[in-house]
């Protein structure tokens, strides 16, 4: 039987590190194949993709005399300066969404996903209307803060419907998956599995959408810088040494993504004893000197809470806005600061993009 398209697309499908919408073009004719796809990553990688691509289809037999192999870069990376806001805005997957912040941090465990939940709970509170993307697919807990991890993601039309939780519209790769099994991505597939969360949600019309990114400076804020035409970004840092240096990454990342940084949250700042003493486990104030340092704004500083780990962990972060302490406090602080900055950067030029 001769070969068809399908069976060149069936070829391509075996490839388990190329996804079905990494393929943008594929041309059959007369023995000779063309085909375009599309790969995040440096050069290695997409030569190592095109190889892999050849492979598949010279599998086919002697039938194919001819292969092109052409590689995009996703959503016109290759005409990066100063293309990356103007591009998203013109394409926005989104466009019933206000404001898209996007909440980061230069390493795990300095409570970026806590400072991303409320954040979004005390924009809530505050009358708006918001969105959490868990955009931590290697490690989400979005799902155990909000106490929604033992339900199951519906959908509709091919749309995912987003959990209601707290006030806020929430949907997290650790609802997709078992608890136990180990989130492994290679560079496009997270590619892929971030673009879904974000654009395939129905999210309905947002005020704010809150990204809670993975630590560090991987792919996955490249992607979104790529996709989304994102408001700003918070970086959460505890106020250490070392956790400044990979703060400061962090920023350094955004800033080379053109994603404008909106200021930095230190957490864990400092601690309130039961005898009312304010202790200074972790170098208070060291947060605050970084983002003075880097000329970006200070949104607030948020204290070690008891009570804020236990809600955290018991799924109710609309508890940590009740009571008299210091985090009762703290967080609508936080709140409205955040504000300000989103207010005081409404109409400021973006910054241009330089990705190479
Ligand atoms: P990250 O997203 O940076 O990896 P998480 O937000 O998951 O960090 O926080 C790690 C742990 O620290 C969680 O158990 C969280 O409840 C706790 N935590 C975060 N911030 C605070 C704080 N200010 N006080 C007490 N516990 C906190």
């Amino acid at each position: 039987m001769p070969i068809t398209k399908q069976d060149i697309l069936e070829q391509l499908e075996r490839i388990t590190d190329l996804e079905p919408d990494q393929i943008n073009r594929l041309a059959w004719c007369d023995g000779a194949v063309q085909v375009t796809i599309e790969v995040i990553g440096d050069n290695a990688q997409q030569q190592r993709m095109r190889q892999k691509v050849k492979t598949a289809i010279e599998a086919l037999g002697p039938e194919v005399r001819q292969i092109a192999i052409e590689v995009a870069t996703p959503h016109g990376q290759e005409s990066a300066p100063g293309s990356n806001q103007p591009k998203a805005a013109d394409g926005n997957p989104l466009p019933n969404v206000r404001q898209i912040v996007a909440v980061g941090a230069g390493k795990g465990g300095v409570g970026k996903s806590t400072i991303a939940v409320n954040l979004a709970v005390g924009l809530s509170r505050q009358g708006a209307t918001v969105g959490l993307l868990d955009g931590d697919i290697y490690g989400p807990s979005i799902p155990t803060m909000l106490g929604i991890n033992h339900l199951e993601v519906q959908s509709r039309d091919d749309r995912f419907l987003p959990f209601e939780a707290h006030g806020i519209k929430t949907i997290s790769m650790g609802c997709l998956v078992e608890d136990d099994k180990p989130l492994i991505w290679r560079g496009p597939m997270a590619h892929g599995a971030f673009r879904q969360l974000a654009t395939q949600t129905n999210w309905g019309p947002l005020d704010f959408l809150v990204i809670d990114l993975p630590p560090g400076t991987g792919d996955v804020p490249l992607t979104m810088s790529q996709l989304l035409p994102l408001t700003g970004a918070v970086i959460v840092c505890t106020p250490q040494k070392v956790a400044q240096d990979d703060a400061i990454r962090a920023l350094a990342m955004f800033r080379q993504l053109g994603v404008q940084v909106l200021g930095v949250v230190e957490n864990m700042s400092y601690f309130v004893g039961n005898d009312l003493v304010e202790y200074d486990i972790f170098g208070r104030g060291g947060a605050q000197f970084m983002a003075e340092k880097q000329s970006v704004p200070f949104l607030g500083d948020i204290p070690i809470n008891m009570r804020l780990r236990q809600n955290c962990d018991a799924g109710n972060p609309t508890a940590n806005f009740e009571g008299q302490d210091p985090l009762a406090t703290a967080l609508p602080a936080l709140v409205e600061h955040f504000q300000t900055q989103v207010q005081a950067n409404q109409g400021q030029a973006k910054p241009t993009i330089s990705v190479h």
